[in-house]
């Protein structure tokens, strides 16, 4: 399968090539030519396969002629090997738990699936890359994990200073060796723009940069994997609404993406904090970004997501088309401890910040008749300082303490792309 660049001026290149570039030239967003539709004796194939199979088979069509049949299934099995159970809280709401990763959070799938696919492509050309990755909290631990000591590869990570939760800090910046951490003395979408910047900056051509952001379309399109996962799961699949936690609307565009290779949701919720430039949008239809706030669901504080365009191109630029499928959601800070005691009071369940968000969009806007499944994204352990002032009760898992006591190794810049570049030219 081809990939087009959602601007159109440039070539159309394989799924490698679009891996590899990560991000075309005029600045688009790599896009499959054609989004493959499963037949629908699939869906009755589903309660026999599992993870592993179910990832191989739905990517397998967008890989084809740039990965083998075999590697990807290897690929697959490989990449998908944890739990991602669909836990149902009664009336008619599921809790879709996406932390049970080697990082704790959803980000894992994407990761490691593109860092072995990344792997397999500089192997073959014997080929050194360096991984550009901005991050709002979660990916970067989740890249650093996946592309620890893979050969070939340096990963450079930025994150905006202050803004992550400190365990997120830990996992980003203290693994070493081809890994290394850039504290960035702004907010994410500055480190959104500086990455973004240096793909496109000739001078920088001969670094082989790749990056592991959710523009990249093997971090994206495995995400869509968990809604089938979901539904195969699900005790009652009719008229299914998935509410998503969204930050850079990587996993809700995902998730639409399952949809039109026919996997029967009803409609899609953008859960969001108070960088709520989605939500607007679909009310106003205009797309307005303002500055970035800091909120206690940190993974979200984005106000201009980079898949905003996949949005536009999975409707073909219609915003009734959108509204047909999509509702917003915006939800504050205190609202959202009232969410996670809710949780707990009213179904005895452990709601990180983000996952808070999805839960309360479906308490207010479930219609009846509709089955709920909102994604937890993350584990509670990950934003200790938030879970105490809900009062919450979380159980941090053995690996959190140990990480804690690892020393913290970063370099600070400012967010000045002139300092970022020179940072960059003497790496
Ligand atoms: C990344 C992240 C999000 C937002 O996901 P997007 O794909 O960026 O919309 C939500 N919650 C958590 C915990 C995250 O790590």
């Amino acid at each position: 399968m081809k990939f087009y660049s959602t601007n159109k001026q440039v070539q159309e290149v394989s799924f490698e090539d679009a891996v590899v570039q990560s991000l075309p030239e005029d600045n688009g967003l790599y896009f499959p030519s054609s989004i493959h539709e499963i037949d629908s004796d699939f869906l009755e194939k589903l309660s026999d396969i599992s993870l592993g199979e179910l990832g191989y088979e739905l990517l397998n069509p967008y890989c084809e002629g740039s990965i083998p049949s075999e590697k990807l299934k290897e690929i697959a099995y490989e990449a998908f090997n944890f739990d991602i159970p669909l836990v149902s809280l009664g009336d008619k709401l599921y809790s879709l738990e996406l932390f049970h990763g080697p990082t704790y959070a959803f980000k894992d799938v994407g990761a490691r699936f593109l860092a072995r696919c990344l792997g397999y492509f500089n192997t073959k050309q014997s080929r050194e890359s360096l991984i550009l990755v901005a991050t709002s909290g979660d990916t970067g631990g989740a890249v650093a994990a996946g592309f620890h000591n893979v050969p070939g590869v340096k990963v450079v990570i930025l994150y905006p200073s202050g803004k992550v939760s400190e365990l997120q800090e830990k996992q980003l910046t203290t693994l070493g060796g081809n890994i290394t951490a850039l504290e960035v003395d702004g907010t994410f979408d500055d480190c959104q723009d500086l990455v973004k910047k240096a793909f496109l900056d000739s001078d920088l051509k001969s670094l082989g940069l790749s990056s592991a952001n959710s523009i990249n379309i093997a971090r994206w399109m495995p995400q869509s994997i968990y809604f089938w996962w979901a539904y195969k799961q699900a005790q009652d699949k009719n008229n299914l609404v998935f509410s998503i936690p969204s930050g850079n609307y990587g996993n809700i565009t995902s998730g639409m993406l399952a949809k039109k290779m026919g996997l029967p949701i009803k409609r899609f919720i953008a859960a969001s904090n108070a960088n709520d430039v989605i939500p607007r949008y679909l009310i106003t239809g205009q797309y307005d970004p303002r500055p970035t706030v800091h909120t206690y669901s940190n993974a979200m504080d984005v106000n201009n997501p980079s898949n905003y365009v996949r949005l536009l191109e999975l409707y073909h630029h219609k915003l009734e088309n959108i509204l047909k499928d999509l509702e917003g959601f915006q939800l504050d800070d205190e609202a959202t401890l009232r969410a996670m005691q809710d949780g707990l009071s009213r179904y005895n369940y452990t709601l990180d910040p983000h996952g808070a968000i999805g839960y309360n969009s479906l308490q207010k806007k479930l219609a009846p008749g509709e089955t709920g499944v909102f994604l937890e994204t993350a584990h509670p352990c990950k934003f200790a300082p938030i879970m105490e002032k809900a009062n919450a009760k979380w159980t941090p898992p053995a690996f959190a303490e140990s990480l804690m006591n690892r020393k913290k190794q970063s370099i600070l810049i400012s967010r000045k792309y002139d300092d970022f570049k020179s940072f960059l030219t003497e790496f």
